[in-house]
């Protein structure tokens, strides 16, 4: 054996270290019975305070239940262990921990304690939730992107196929938007994007999905939605769009939209179909003249 001491390695190490007894499993749960500085440093716990106690003080409503259930597995059958979970700190910040827990056995070979090593990842789950936010965002409008609606198109289809609860999709489409960058450039054209998005947000409830599908084309899905409140928000968005200039840099830039709307049916076999029919309906209010809606 080294002669040198192997308890600093693990009192000093970055990684959160707690020792725990074997038993019980049930309430109150296994006693802490030794934690590292890492540990102080991650959950703003001193030793004192959790010698004792039960790892389940770390956790909250908002803990994974299906991690909880491998770790109970795991300690039951007294085997090792990896799971993520989101813990809570002493003043109740979450934390992500990657946790290894490892059985400890005595010389008998009987498993008497369980050593839990946790590597705390919350900057690294704050990156991944970033990105994925990042992943169905448009970033130019902060509207959903067409990933983003069609993974929700999806849900809301199979959705209907259950309940049978029709829901109304609004497909958007600014008129002679080319001209409108021709005549002032692209960034003004970005910008009357951007109000174009907004003046939609205000006017629609919190529960319906705006996306920006590409170029100057938008569509809008509404849960629980007949034909005639469809085309009531159809008609207030083209009319908030029309009857006020938007305003860039000075510049009075003055915008409308043609609009198409479909309901989905129970003869569709796939959230697509009412999305091609609102296309068609776009059709025919650009065919018609513009500015105006067709349903
Ligand atoms: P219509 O009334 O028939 O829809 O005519 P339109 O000019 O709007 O249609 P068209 O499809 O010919 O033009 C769309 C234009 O949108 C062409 C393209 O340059 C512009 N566009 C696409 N994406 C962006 C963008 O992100 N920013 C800006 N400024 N323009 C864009
Ligand atoms: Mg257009
Ligand atoms: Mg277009």
């Amino acid at each position: 054996m080294n002669d040198f001491d192997f308890s600093a390695i693990v009192q000093n190490a970055k990684d959160v270290v707690i020792v725990t007894e074997a038993s019980p499993i049930d309430a109150p749960g296994p006693k802490i019975i030794y934690v590292n500085d890492a540990f102080t440093e991650t959950t703003g716990y001193s030793a004192a305070e959790v010698i004792g106690e039960t790892p389940r003080i770390f956790q909250k409503e908002g803990t994974d239940k299906e991690e909880l259930s491998k770790i109970r597995d795991a300690l039951e059958k007294k085997e090792p262990v990896r799971v993520t979970l989101r813990n809570f700190s002493k003043t109740g910040k979450e934390y992500w921990v990657d946790i290894s827990i490892l059985p400890l056995r005595d010389s008998e070979g009987e498993v008497t304690h369980f050593a839990s090593i946790q590597r705390d990842i919350t900057e690294y789950k704050k990156l991944e939730q970033d990105l994925q936010i990042l992943c169905r965002t448009d970033p130019l409008t902060t509207a959903a992107n067409r990933r983003a609606f069609n993974e929700i198109l999806s849900q809301e289809f199979s959705r209907f196929k259950r309940s049978q609860k029709e829901y109304a999709l609004i497909m958007i489409d600014l008129d002679h938007f080319k001209s409108i960058n021709d005549q002032h450039g692209h960034s003004v054209g970005d910008q009357v994007l951007i109000e174009v998005t907004e003046r939609c947000k205000d006017n629609i409830r919190v529960h319906d999905i705006l996306a920006r599908l590409g170029g100057e084309e938008f569509c809008i899905l509404l849960p629980y939605t007949e034909s005639k409140q469809a085309k009531k928000v159809a008609e207030r968005l083209r009319e908030k769009i029309e009857i006020k200039p938007i305003i860039v840099d000075g510049l009075r830039v003055k915008v409308t939209i043609s609009v198409g709307i479909s309901l989905v049916s129970t003869s569709d076999e796939d959230g697509h179909q009412a999305m091609e029919r609102a296309d068609q309906k776009l059709f025919q209010a650009k065919e018609s003249g513009r500015n105006q809606i067709c349903a």
